[in-house]
């Protein structure tokens, strides 16, 4: 503990230095960090950029986010993908307005009650932007902590994370230091100690307190468990078209992309025969095959376009222009969209 101590200032230091200029630095208010922690997920920091300031000149505050049209909202976030996080930012946002009379709550605690917002996330708009000694744990930091420590324990366990949570509360300090320490662990996790290549020790302000550092096992560090592979599932997917209408199908309530407007979709992968079965005397050309890959699933789908004499109900018809411009296609279906 008493190592954990003493990294901390050094972090610090080096974070006033290292700082990159982000957008979402340039005034740290709880809403803020709130939508930029959520947009970072699972999306690199580049390509959150654009989406995080056409977001916030769209929903400036949280009253303006808690009456979004949905269609804009996900149209805003079309690209990001996850779609459930710009949905339940959205219900946050409006649980903030009833029940906090639209000021964000500043403990980890009442903040994990809302919507999408899970510990981490909580830990860092409560350090970052309210100055708690609350620490926010990603994968970056525990893998600094892994090497920091020479770690043989699995990082992917939620047991891991939990003691990691624990063991940096205890030494958390409070105000400007927080959020400088929140930050600068990730931070040296995305450019110093590196996930997928060989840390740059040399430049590491931990370097001298290290314990993988010390024995030159660096790249022992972090312990992964087995990870699960994904499911293949096939779909086939019909760009159905009747003159310049294209249909549009929203997707089940529950499951991958639940909600969200797609292109019609089948299970298995449809062979010439079987589309002509569906849709006898139709006009059909193949669009070729792609794949999209979730957390846990593969989508490896066949597309075929299939020219109709006249709309057929229960679809969305929609021009080229309509799609593009209103609807939030996800990108699972770009490879489609793109030969409408
Ligand atoms: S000294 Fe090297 S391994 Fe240790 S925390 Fe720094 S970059 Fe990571």
């Amino acid at each position: 503990m008493e190592r954990l101590r003493q990294a901390i200032p050094l972090i610090t230091a080096w974070y006033a230095k290292n700082r990159k200029a982000l957008p979402w630095r340039e005034e740290q208010t709880p809403y803020h960090v709130w939508i930029s922690e959520i947009m970072l997920q699972q999306t690199r920091i580049e390509a959150v950029i654009p989406y995080y300031k056409r977001f916030l000149r769209a929903f400036p505050d949280v009253q303006a986010l808690a009456r979004a049209p949905e269609e804009q909202l996900l149209k805003l976030w079309e690209g990001l993908g996850y779609y459930s996080r710009a949905r339940n930012l959205q219900k946050a946002a409006r649980q903030i307005c009833d029940l906090y009379g639209g000021e964000i709550p500043e403990t980890a605690e009442e903040l994990e009650r809302l919507p999408g917002i899970g510990a981490y996330t909580a830990g860092a708009i409560a350090s970052i932007a309210c100055g708690k000694p609350e620490p926010a744990v990603d994968g970056n930091v525990l893998r600094v902590l892994a090497r920091f420590d020479a770690s043989n324990a699995d990082v992917t366990a939620p047991a891991v994370r939990k003691r990691t949570t624990e063991k940096l509360r205890a030494v958390y300090p409070s105000g400007a230091a927080a959020g400088a320490l929140t930050e600068g662990l990730m931070e040296l996790g995305e450019t110093v100690c590196l996930p997928n290549a060989a840390p740059r020790c040399a430049v590491c302000p931990l370097a001298g307190l290290c314990a993988a550092h010390a024995r030159k096992r660096e790249t022992d560090f972090p312990v992964r468990g087995a990870k699960k592979e994904r499911r293949i599932e096939q779909k086939t997917v019909l760009l159905l078209q009747c003159g310049d209408l294209t249909a549009l199908k929203k997707r089940p309530d529950t499951g991958l992309l639940a909600r969200m407007w797609g292109f019609p979709m089948a299970d298995g992968a449809w062979d010439q025969d079987t589309v002509l079965a569906r849709f006898p005397g139709a006009d059909i050309v193949p669009l070729g095959e792609a794949v999209h890959l979730f957390t846990h699933v593969e989508w490896h789908m066949v597309g075929w376009r299939v020219r109709l004499n006249a709309p057929t109900d229960g679809f969305l018809w929609a021009s080229r222009e309509e799609i593009l411009q209103r609807y939030a296609v996800p990108t699972a279906f770009k490879p489609y969209l793109r030969q409408l």
